[in-house]
């Protein structure tokens, strides 16, 4: 086990620049993403810390130990790669024996560590099958076993899972989690998806073209993003334009140009990221803490609009509430049976309750 430790960090293909002055802390034993869009730099980074590519700029050390310029197989990280990077004609054991058989480990052992790393990952039954002839799903946790039967110090999963069926990534989601649990291994998982991200993770680090935006908790990301890219890229958001007017107490107040009216949020730290007077600013309210009613709603921040789409996934209703030309305000809630669910065209009353909303600058 190790921490990883990345400084500085830039690298540069020719006039590219992929990664830009990147600092983290991955804690021991931790299970920590890389989430960002396509191109910003996470296979980049990930290779970095494998050794597969060397910084231009900055430090790579693994716990106190300096490993910028190490060779990657004398780092003892397992790498599972986005196409699995798998021998087909192979069979799962020579497979998974390989990277053992590269370190000179007698036979016996070699056998007695591939049984057992493919019991782990539940492949016992298809030591002898060739890759080719196993489903996706297998081929994964193949690539898995080869990782793991080095007993790396470090774990890296690029993209892992993208190339199965929605259903076979659920369930090899919890087997990751699984496998990372009983091994108690540091982690590092490169994805695009914030469902993976939010679900799988100690801690999540948000790229966007070669910078990491915030680091935090899937509840923190989530509940606090520091600006308008990691609010609108992790989960959904209405997203509003304001500038600020007044402090009122405990209550700030700002303008929405969009809908011409004033917006007051509380004023804690869970609803106002710090932002200097220059910054662009946006109101951000998740789609579940809009209030929605054809009754009369009390208090601050309540508008009138119609209901302009609805959406019904099973456990949940999207109402997408039309306030003028230009703005939709999406609100969700729980599926509670059919009085959940408006007709299009209703007339509405829409509430961003003043402790949900938070404000944020622009990137
Ligand atoms: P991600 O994994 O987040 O999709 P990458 O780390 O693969 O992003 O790429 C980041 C940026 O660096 C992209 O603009 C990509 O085109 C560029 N890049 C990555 N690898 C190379 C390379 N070997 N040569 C040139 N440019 C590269
Ligand atoms: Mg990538």
């Amino acid at each position: 086990m190790s921490t990883v430790n990345l400084s500085e960090i830039t690298k540069r293909f020719g006039d590219v620049t992929a990664v830009k002055g990147l600092d983290l802390l991955i804690k021991e034993g931790e299970f920590f993403t890389f989430l960002g869009p396509s191109g910003c730099g996470k296979t980049t980074t990930l290779r970095m810390i494998a050794g597969f590519y060397y910084p231009t700029e900055g430090k790579v050390k693994f716990n106190d130990k300096d490993m910028t310029r190490v060779a990657p197989e004398k780092r003892n990280t397992g790498m599972v790669f986005q196409n699995y990077a798998l021998f087909p004609h192979m069979t799962v054991f020579e497979n998974v024996a390989f990277g053992l058989k590269v370190r000179k480990i007698s036979k016996t052992e070699i056998k007695k560590k591939v049984g057992d790393v493919l019991k782990k990952v539940r492949l016992d039954q298809y030591i002898g099958r060739q890759v080719s002839q196993l489903s996706g799903g297998q081929q994964q946790r193949v690539a898995l076993a080869r990782a793991l039967v080095i007993e790396p110090d470090i774990l890296l999963l690029d993209e892992p899972l993208s190339n199965l069926d929605a259903k076979l990534r659920e369930e090899m989601r919890t087997e990751i989690l699984r496998l990372q649990r009983e091994y108690g291994i540091t982690t590092i998982y490169v994805t695009h998806d914030q469902v993976e991200a939010l679900t799988m993770s100690d801690r999540i680090a948000v790229f966007n073209i070669g910078k990491c935006h915030q680091v935090g908790t899937p509840t923190e990301i989530y509940n606090k993003p520091v600006n308008d890219f990691v609010a609108k890229f992790i989960g959904e958001t209405n997203l509003l334009p304001v500038s600020f007017k007044e402090h009122k107490d405990t209550k700030s107040v700002f303008y929405t140009p969009d809908m011409d009216q004033s917006i007051f949020v509380h004023n804690t730290e869970l609803n106002i990221a710090s932002y200097t007077n220059e910054d662009k600013l946006y109101m951000s309210v998740r789609p579940e803490a809009v209030k929605i009613d054809t009754n009369k709603l009390d208090g601050n921040n309540v508008f009138t609009g119609s209901v302009s789409l609805v959406q019904f996934t099973g456990e949940a209703v999207h109402t997408y509430v039309k306030m003028n030309d230009q703005i939709t305000i999406k609100t969700t809630n729980l599926n509670k049976g059919p009085s959940t669910y408006l007709n299009e065209g209703t007339e509405v009353n829409i509430q961003f309750p003043e402790d949900q909303i938070r404000v944020i600058p622009g990137e």
